[in-house]
């Protein structure tokens, strides 16, 4: 027997299981399963990819402030105040990597994000799991779960795979309720599908404990390129860059990331096409019996009237080459997480649910 362990913690980790992208024997798949704009990256973003390829015997740049410049610009935020990460992953990481250790607690939500455990645990911490009510992120149910020990807080805002938001106001009350040593965590990675939204921007400006994440994986679709970004204090900032890898991010990633954000026309395209599709998706659902609440992000959560039949209708969905995501490992085994795909993708799985369900087919 080797006497050779990991960490403590590492091996209660979960491996992370991502949306499903093939079905054996089937050529033409529709795929909902991991929240990817259906328009692809913007034509500007694969040009500015194609471009930096000429420059790959070079080492990219460390601080990352064309990047972070073009972020303050879109957002109206310091730039000295921004961190950028492969992924947003990377920023959760280095969040638990710098505030949380062995014997300190991290709060996740009933519904949370699941990287929000396994970033806690492989930072040798302890994950706290508190309820949410009806499928909303509960502020007294997270206070109540605080203690001394508590040093992280997060908080999908809109949630996955909920949909849902919690307030500003109830958010606000929040930080200024939590526990000295705790940063409370806004993870805005759905913020750019809520019109006017600034994934909670306002609330890291005048206060010390609110971070907040970004990505580029979801309206900008670039899921496959690992980009996302962090803004917070300057204090908190400057830690987690004490443990960021100096070329964490190469020069495509970084330039191409830069050309989405300036692509705003783009942007703007899949935001009204998204928030169009995701009404019509919601209602068509609703009207084949389904429950499901509204949804300020790309995806919408179906309900079923239990989890049989949930995973009967998958493995119908799978049939006709349509995959979506199964979420009983977020607590909702009844359920199925379907992405808002273009008008087609949408048609298609609502037709294929109502032949399911007997009732549209
Ligand atoms: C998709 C997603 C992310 C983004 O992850 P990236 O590492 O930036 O691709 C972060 N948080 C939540 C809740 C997500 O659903």
């Amino acid at each position: 027997m080797t006497k050779i362990q990991p960490q403590p913690g590492i091996l209660d980790i979960a491996p992370y299981v991502g949306g499903q992208s093939k079905i054996d024997g089937v050529t033409e798949v529709v795929k909902l399963s991991s929240n990817e704009n259906p328009f692809g990256p913007s034509d500007k973003a694969i040009e500015a990819f194609r471009r930096a390829g000429h420059d790959l015997h070079r080492y990219p740049g460390t601080d990352h402030r064309a990047l972070r410049e073009a972020i303050g610009d879109v957002h109206a935020l310091d730039p000295a105040r921004i961190i950028c990460g492969v992924g947003s992953d990377e920023i959760i990481t280095f969040l638990c990597q710098a505030y949380a250790g062995p014997g300190d607690e991290v709060i996740h939500t009933e519904h949370g994000f699941s990287m929000y455990r396994i970033s806690t645990l492989a930072a040798g911490a302890t994950p706290v799991q508190v309820p949410e009510t009806d499928r909303v992120v509960d502020v007294d149910a997270i206070l109540a779960g605080c203690t001394d020990r508590t040093r992280l807080v997060f908080i999908a805002n809109p949630g996955n795979p909920t949909g849902t938001m919690v307030s500003e106001r109830e958010l606000r009350r929040l930080a200024r309720s939590l526990p000295e040593r705790a940063l409370l965590v806004l993870d805005g990675a759905y913020a750019e599908f809520v019109d006017g939204f600034d994934g909670g921007a306002a609330l890291v400006k005048p206060r010390g404990n609110v971070v907040m994440t970004r990505t580029f994986s979801k309206l900008y679709g670039l899921g496959g390129l690992r980009v996302g970004w962090g803004y917070g204090p300057t204090d908190v900032i400057d830690a987690l860059n004490r443990i960021r890898g100096p070329f964490n991010l190469s020069e495509p990633q970084l330039a191409t990331a830069e050309a989405a954000l300036r692509d705003r026309a783009f942007a703007q395209k899949c935001f009204s096409e998204n928030a169009r599709l995701r009404v019509w998706l919601r209602d068509a659902l609703i009207e084949q019996g389904l429950e499901v609440d509204e949804s300020h992000a790309n995806f919408v959560l179906a309900r079923f009237a239990d989890a049989a039949e949930a995973e009967a209708c998958d493995e119908f969905l799978k049939s006709q080459g349509l995959l979506v995501r199964r979420v009983g490992g977020y607590g909702f085994p009844n359920a199925l997480r379907i992405t808002v795909g273009d008008e087609s993708g949408c048609r298609r799985v609502v037709h294929a649910i109502g032949q399911f369900k007997g009732v549209g087919g």
